[in-house]
């Protein structure tokens, strides 16, 4: 009998993952954040997951936190600033053996939840794929990736990996994990919120060009100050690389500022200026790049942590 996966969060990823293993024939739960989105849930009759403009139904089951039954598998897919609240309220149902997958962009949401989840084993994700909500438990399967996971304390992989795989969902497994999380952390540095003051798509940056540089300068020292030389290495390239082929596209936090969301900044820009200053860097391109943006989200009304 195969383990069942709870899933923290019906959002977008939580679809996108949560339909497939269903898919497969595997148990899967959903944990949902109040008994108003339950029922709401349950009225829906299940997850609709649209890919390549067909849609299919997926009755998954839906439950509370506070719902009785140990949980030994635990994908978290709540955005970061969610994640440590949301998961605190599972604790009394979390098995001594439990593993929590934690799909967060960005860094120090992870840590935040593995010091409330001592007991677990916190495995954290980075992902390409990519996924919208067309409307509640609808969500449109937009970009084909990978999922790398991996745990900075312990090698080893799961053995469950294998109902990945059953699932299709194209993932591997990751000695490197942090270098991997802190890469995209800085890609998303140099490119989202430059995409959110200049109000451009992606490729509106190639006019930006030594605002871009001068912050790929900073990034470079920032990582290898903090023990993260390969994440440094040909920064600049790679943003300039990435600005090139996503030049038609809007940033997530472009998005998330347009569509009047709250963005992820404390764990992505924000992490990364708390860092520096941890370790008495000063990087005032950087620094700045957070002021600007503060104050933009703010004159929008919009949370800026
Ligand atoms: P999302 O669509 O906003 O989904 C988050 C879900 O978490 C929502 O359904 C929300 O519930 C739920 N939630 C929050 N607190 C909860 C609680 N206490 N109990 C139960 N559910 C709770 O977010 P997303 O786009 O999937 O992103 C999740 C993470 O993955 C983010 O860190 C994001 O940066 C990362 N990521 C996303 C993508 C993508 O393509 N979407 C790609 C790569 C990485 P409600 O529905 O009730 O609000």
């Amino acid at each position: 009998m195969s383990t069942t996966w709870h899933i923290l969060g019906a959002g977008s990823l939580g679809t996108l993952w949560a339909t497939r293993l269903a898919r497969a024939g595997l148990p899967v739960r959903l944990i949902l954040r109040d008994q108003a989105r339950l029922q709401a849930y349950q009225a829906a009759g299940g997850l609709t997951l649209v890919e390549q403009g067909q849609a299919s139904l997926h009755a998954v089951p839906g439950e509370l936190a506070d719902s009785p039954g140990p949980i030994t598998r635990l994908l978290v897919a709540c955005k970061a600033y969610d994640a440590e609240q949301a998961v605190s309220q599972l604790l009394p149902r979390l098995a001594a053996d439990a593993e929590l997958i934690l799909l967060q962009n960005g860094l120090g949401s992870q840590d935040a939840v593995a010091a409330r989840a001592p007991q677990a084993r916190c495995i954290y994700a980075s992902s390409t794929e990519g996924a919208f909500r067309e409307g509640d438990w609808r969500v449109v399967f937009a970009g084909h990736g990978y999922t790398w996971l991996g745990d900075a304390s312990h090698p080893t992989a799961p053995f469950w990996l294998d109902d990945l795989s059953a699932s299709g969902i194209p993932h591997e497994w990751s000695a490197d994990i942090l270098t991997r999380l802190w890469r995209k952390l800085a890609l998303n540095c140099a490119i989202n919120p430059l995409t959110v003051l200049h109000g451009c798509r992606n490729g509106g940056l190639l006019e930006h060009h030594c605002e871009v540089a001068m912050l790929c300068l900073e990034l470079t020292e920032l990582l290898q100050r903090c023990g993260q030389p390969a994440a440094a290495e040909d920064l600049q390239h790679e943003v300039e690389r990435v600005i090139q082929a996503t030049a038609a596209n809007y940033s997530s936090m472009y998005q998330d500022v347009a569509n009047r969301r709250r963005t992820e900044i404390s764990y992505l820009l924000g992490y990364a200026c708390s860092v520096a200053s941890r370790h008495r860097l000063s990087l005032p391109n950087l620094e700045r790049l957070q002021r600007r943006l503060v104050e933009h989200l703010q004159q929008r009304g919009l949370p800026s942590d």
